[in-house]
């Protein structure tokens, strides 16, 4: 079951959109099934809970953190984690280049922008980011390396609405691509779509979709 919902999803994207499987919540046997049949890309939210699936996942997972994060919890996350999707403000980048620092790493992340309608969503206002993006302070991190973009849609039935969102986010890479990025040939990832509208995220310009549920099962 696991493996036919994997490689359905798998098979209805092009070859340049990545999957990441988003396997928060569930256990340690979902993820070596979706493993098994070929899945390297995990996507998880909780910083405690991916720590320990990374000590006990092969060495050759790429590990996607997509949650929240607090600055006490930057520490269990930056050593063993691909990419971190969810840089939702100045504070939290900082402290994240902190760590990267102590270790002697480049951490590679994303800027989550606020798209959704819903309040509870989190994220930086384009205002924000540029402002950020022009700063000195924002120059003088050495420790990561600001890959894209990253956003949620609303969660609403009209598909419209989430298009929109999308569209949305896709104009927001092509203007901080022009203006802070545009010699870096590392700036090039869109993280939208999940479960319910990764198709129309990857018809808007998605590189990288979220899937969980329609791999895993609902949670
Ligand atoms: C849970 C989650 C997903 C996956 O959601 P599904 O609807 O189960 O596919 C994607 N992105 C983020 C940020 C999430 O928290």
């Amino acid at each position: 079951m696991l493996k036919e919902n994997l490689l359905n999803v798998k098979n209805s994207l092009p070859a340049n959109v990545k999957l990441v499987a988003v396997s928060k919540f569930k256990p340690l046997e979902d993820l070596m099934d979706a493993y098994n049949a070929g899945q390297r890309a995990f996507g998880e939210n909780r910083p405690q809970e991916m720590f320990e699936k990374q000590q006990n996942m092969p060495d050759d997972v790429e590990w996607h953190f997509i949650g929240s994060l607090q600055s006490n919890k930057v520490k269990l996350v930056v050593p063993k984690t691909f990419l971190i999707h969810s840089i939702d403000s100045r504070s939290l980048l900082v402290n994240v280049n902190k760590e990267a620092e102590k270790l002697n790493k480049i951490m590679d992340c994303l800027l989550e922008f606020h798209i959704a309608v819903e309040e509870s969503k989190h994220g930086f206002s384009i205002d924000d980011a540029v402002e950020f993006l022009k700063s000195d302070e924002f120059k003088s991190l050495k420790n990561v390396r600001i890959r894209g973009v990253m956003g949620m849609a609303s969660f609403v039935d009209d598909e419209n609405v989430v298009r929109q969102e999308f569209r949305r986010l896709k104009d927001y890479f092509d203007l901080i691509k022009t203006e802070f990025f545009a010699d870096a040939d590392y700036f090039t990832e869109i993280s939208m779509g999940m479960s319910g509208d990764y198709k129309i995220a990857v018809e808007e310009g998605s590189t990288i979709v979220r899937v969980g549920s329609l791999i895993f099962g609902a949670r």
